[in-house]
């Protein structure tokens, strides 16, 4: 692919009125608020990616033969804008959506999308919409994905395929702002086994986490916590976001790659960590070893991390037959600080030394 714009744009004739995005923007939620534009490009065989166009979001028409809603060949990222202190419009760290986009792609046998597409279908979005990212806390979230488009029931890769994204104004993303979250330790379901689809952001993972997630909140819980599929023993990750343990000497915890999702926000904790002089250990870690060190003390903090949420302190871990307080109930130290560097860095407050910020201009 050359520098020729690959993308056409047509603005919407009729976007929100301003007074009423001003009233949207006022208390968005999360995923129900949605910008004027969407950003469309398809695949075919015989022209590879082509049609990309910038224009109104719109349903699309699907055919109820449509590979997708069969068998479930579609991924997906999660990603943010930011207007920073000085009111400049950044990405953070696009380039690692647009790489594991790419092989989310691989893994689910669909056609990768070059990684600079992906980043110029991002960018065109935001320009574009750029009205609707939020003053202060806020975000605009951003929500790449490509799904299978072809009419035909047979069971192989799909030979059509749509690649769109579409962005949505976001406040806090749990209920309550910062409070810890508490969560259940599923031990009836698992999200991913070796081999299987857990390193791809596909949304197949995340229908076959809703059962586990639904028995969360009946539990009382905000998210679930997946183990191992072999041993059941090896604590995974949430439902959409990795999770770290902080030991009293100061060291941190976190389960390896193989089969959770590489998460973005995982990375850049465990290089912050490294910068501050904090070992971060990639080990297994057992659900029984959690209750053990919660207990006597030498597990001091547990937090989630993701893009959505950024980091959460875990304050309560329920399980089929208990539950235990992880230190005194409340964001530890290292969280908060962790939580704060990572934040500032979005937000231009806290210098950007690792060059994760991606200004649009
Ligand atoms: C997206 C996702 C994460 C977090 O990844 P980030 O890149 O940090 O947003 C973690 N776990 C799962 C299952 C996810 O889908």
């Amino acid at each position: 692919m050359n520098n020729e714009p690959f993308l056409s744009i047509v603005p919407n004739g009729s976007p929100v009125a301003a007074h009423e995005r001003a009233r949207l923007l006022e208390n968005p939620g999360f995923g129900r608020v949605f910008t004027d534009h969407m950003v469309t490009i398809r695949w075919t065989p015989e022209k590879g990616w082509h049609a990309g166009q910038v224009a109104a979001r719109a349903p699309f028409q699907i055919d109820p033969a449509n590979a997708v809603l069969h068998y479930a060949q579609e991924i997906f990222e999660g990603m943010k804008a930011y207007r920073t202190q000085d009111g400049t419009i950044t990405l953070f760290r696009p380039q690692e959506n647009a790489r594991r986009f790419a092989q989310s792609a691989e893994r689910m046998a669909m056609p990768p999308l070059p990684e600079d597409l992906f980043l110029q279908a991002v960018e065109a979005l935001v320009r574009i919409d750029s009205d609707w990212i939020p003053e202060g806390d806020g975000s605009l979230y951003l929500r790449p994905f490509m799904f299978a488009s072809e009419t035909f029931l047979g069971v192989r890769p799909a030979s059509e395929y749509i690649f769109c994204v579409i962005a949505c104004p976001v406040g806090p993303y749990f209920k309550g702002g910062k409070k810890p979250i508490k969560v259940w330790v599923s031990d009836a379901y698992t999200r991913a086994a070796p081999g299987g689809t857990g390193t791809a952001k596909c949304g197949g993972n995340y229908a076959a986490s809703l059962i586990a997630q639904a028995e969360a909140t009946r539990q009382g819980c905000d998210q679930v916590v997946f183990l191992d599929a072999t041993e059941r023993r090896w604590i995974e990750e949430l439902g959409g976001m990795n999770i770290f343990f902080v030991m009293d000497d100061g060291s941190m915890i976190t389960p390896p790659l193989g089969t959770i999702l590489p998460g973005i926000t995982r990375a850049s904790i465990i290089t912050l960590a490294a910068a501050e002089g904090i070992s971060v250990i990639e080990t297994p870690y057992s659900f029984d070893q959690w209750r053990t060190d919660a207990t006597s003390g030498r597990l001091r903090e547990t937090f989630a991390c993701g893009t959505a949420a950024v980091i959460a302190g875990i304050g309560e871990v329920r399980y089929s037959n208990g539950s235990f307080v992880i230190g005194s109930g409340e964001d530890g130290p290292l969280t908060v600080r962790l939580r704060e560097q990572l934040v500032g860095i979005q937000r231009g407050i806290v210098p950007d030394k690792f060059e994760w910020l991606h200004p649009i201009t």
